[in-house]
């Protein structure tokens, strides 16, 4: 797990890098306030951080309460557990660095035995947090996103496509005649059938395009960037990988109808989406295991 450590004293930065590194964490320092503003707010920022009261720039105080501010404000960012390290060890310190947003408080000179157990505190909450998060936004069953979660992503991608001037296409997968496979085999190897279909839809799709589970045995596939001609080979690469060979130790074969839709301009998500249901009508009225657009 990453940390953070601002502090801008070089004697106690190194000092509390090298325990961290010790205890197994990887460590980011900052020697100022900004840096480590810019740190924490950037791109795959560390969500434990010990910060120093006193520093340059923006001090301990601030940056808790411009975080908390902000966690507000981007209501799905992941919080940030914040360790105040300082000389300050006045009660009225004490809380007003809690106040302003800090989880834990910690006393210059420390104890390094003490801060290894405050920090290990914070891992629990921040694992914990990331666990509950997954939860949250995938499906349990095939660990793909979930239904929300995916129509979040498509709201994203359009915005995207509008100002880059990309084209965005979506599929939306219906496995064929479903409901035969729980009828024969049971629900369990159903639901283990839908696992591996998940798997062979992931395969086949590019490393930045998006697959959420839609419903039961629906999927929706987001393909950002890929003209309709680009989403229909993408769109048949996966129904192969689900024909190509049989399910669940060779016994159950299995297809997918696929309906890809091109978003244009003047359209709204719903009819971005009613167009992709629309063309997988059409694969399924004109005999199923096809992509239709
Ligand atoms: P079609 O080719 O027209 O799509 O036929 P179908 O049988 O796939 O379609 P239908 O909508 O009639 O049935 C979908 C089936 O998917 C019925 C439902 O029990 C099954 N299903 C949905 N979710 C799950 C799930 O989580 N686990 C299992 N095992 N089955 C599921
Ligand atoms: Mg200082
Ligand atoms: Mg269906
Ligand atoms: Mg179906």
């Amino acid at each position: 797990m990453k940390v953070l450590v601002a502090e801008d004293d070089v004697t106690s930065r190194f000092m509390l890098q090298s325990l961290l590194q010790k205890w197994g964490y990887e460590v980011l320092t900052a020697a100022d306030g900004d840096e480590a503003w810019h740190i924490l707010t950037g791109e795959e920022a560390p969500k434990l951080a010990i910060i120093d009261w006193l520093m340059s720039g923006l001090e301990g105080p601030e940056i808790c309460r411009r975080l908390r501010e902000r966690e507000q404000t981007k209501g799905n960012s992941i919080y940030t557990y914040l360790i105040m390290l300082t000389v300050r060890d006045e009660k009225k310190h004490i809380l007003t660095g809690l106040e302003a947003g800090a989880d834990d408080y910690i006393t210059k000179p420390f104890d390094a035995q003490e801060l290894h157990l405050r920090v290990g505190a914070g891992k629990r909450i921040v694992d914990l947090q990331e666990a509950l998060r997954f939860h949250a936004d995938h499906d349990t069953l095939t660990g793909l996103l979930n239904r929300r979660v995916v129509f979040e992503h498509l709201e994203i991608e359009i915005a995207r496509s509008e100002r880059e001037g990309h084209p965005l296409s979506i599929a939306l997968l219906d496995l064929d005649h479903f409901k035969q496979v729980n009828d024969t085999y049971g629900h369990l190897i159903g639901d283990e059938v839908l696992r591996d279909a998940s798997s062979r839809i992931i395969q086949q799709v590019r490393r930045y395009d998006i697959v959420g589970r839609y419903g039961g045995e629906e999927f929706l596939l987001i393909l950002p960037g890929a003209s309709r001609d680009e989403a229909f080979k993408i769109a048949e690469r996966v129904r192969k990988n689900i024909v190509s060979c049989p399910f669940s130790s060779g016994e159950i074969f299995l297809s997918a109808s696929l309906g890809v839709a091109l978003y244009n301009k003047a359209s709204s998500v719903d009819e971005f989406i009613f167009a992709a249901d629309t063309a997988l009508y059409r694969a399924k009225k004109n005999g199923r295991n096809q992509t239709s657009f």
